[in-house]
């Protein structure tokens, strides 16, 4: 199973001819839905077949409510912590050329306490990827990394938003971290201390690429996708995962992509409902489905809902 320990939040929509300016009182048209990293990681998980629950701290309120119904339709098993804050929130304006500004209310999920992470034991038990964003606080997010190699699963970290804290503590917790563009360039910035601006990542050649991955990540393995490009994998060689190259590009699929919101959130939870599925085939297999997942979840708008099936997957892009 996999077990994504994150963060959920009421996603407040506003699409606007044009971004508020200071002082400016707009109109935008409004839809609201659930939503946050950790929420959508984890509807990508279950639609991508795997029996996933989630972890996350929910407020008594209205936004609370709304987790319960989306994650029980997929099939999600939900452990909640009750948060005396008001549940997670996101204000979100998107202009007509796609472009954002969102603001993030953590709220309940800035309570997520280590010790609910771990307090579901028979759950660990049965886990065979823990996948968790830095959305939650640093130290439920070491928790979880660190109660997944206790308990013999994989340990993986989708170090998002760029501007969180990281530790090399908390790095040295992941087997498998997988930044997009930007964390990467912020993690080599903080933790290596090479600067790459986020735009010519996806230009440099695979030697270098990797070996800015080991500085970063010296044991374990680096996934840094590269939207419409596909992603890079560099592997410790003791951590090769059934690969016989220490380092190579997956491309992506070719899809007319529309909204890629969560493209991300998808590549995450499908790859860790891949390595769970099936931790002996090749880790270019499992980068391959998580970039047809993501692929697909681009040509519908929005982040959790516009998750496919793995039916869909399959018949899209056959095995
Ligand atoms: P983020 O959403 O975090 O910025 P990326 O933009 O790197 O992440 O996208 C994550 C993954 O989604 C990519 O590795 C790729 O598999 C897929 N993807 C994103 N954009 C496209 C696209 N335009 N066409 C096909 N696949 C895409």
């Amino acid at each position: 199973s996999v077990i994504v320990v994150g963060s959920f939040n009421v996603d407040h929509v506003w699409r606007c001819a044009d971004l508020p300016a200071v002082g400016a009182t707009i109109a935008g048209q409004y839809a609201t839905g659930p939503g946050g990293k950790g929420f959508n990681q984890a509807v990508a998980a279950a639609r991508a077949g795997a029996r996933t629950a989630f972890v996350c701290a929910l407020g008594d309120d209205a936004g609370g409510r709304l987790a319960r119904e989306p994650a029980a339709a997929d099939g999600i098993d939900l452990r909640a912590e009750a948060s005396g804050q008001p549940t997670g929130t996101a204000g979100i304006y998107v202009d007509a050329r796609g472009r954002n500004t969102i603001v993030i209310g953590a709220g309940a999920n800035g309570t997520l306490g280590a010790a609910h992470v771990t307090a579901a034991p028979e759950l660990l038990r049965g886990a065979r990827v823990v996948l968790a964003q830095l959305e939650s606080p640093p130290a439920a997010v070491e928790a979880a990394l660190a109660a997944a190699r206790e308990a013999g699963a994989t340990a993986m970290l989708n170090p998002a938003p760029a501007n969180a804290p990281t530790s090399a503590g908390l790095l040295r917790l992941a087997d498998i971290v997988t930044p997009n563009e930007t964390e990467f360039a912020a993690l080599l910035s903080r933790h290596v201390g090479e600067r790459v601006e986020p735009e010519a990542v996806a230009a440099l050649d695979g030697a270098s690429l990797h070996a800015a991955c080991r500085k970063l990540l010296p044991h374990g393995t680096v996934v840094v996708t590269l939207g419409a490009v596909g992603a890079f994998v560099s592997h410790a060689e003791e951590d090769l995962r059934g690969d016989a190259q220490t380092y190579y590009r997956v491309a992506a699929e070719s899809v007319s992509a529309s909204d890629t919101t969560g493209a991300g959130d998808a590549f995450n939870g499908a790859l860790a409902a891949a390595l769970a599925r099936a931790p002996e085939q090749p880790f270019a297999t499992h980068v391959r489905y998580a970039n047809r997942f993501a692929a697909l979840s681009t040509e519908r708008p929005g982040a959790a809902p516009a998750m496919p099936r793995h039916d869909e997957v399959m018949a899209r892009f056959g095995a």
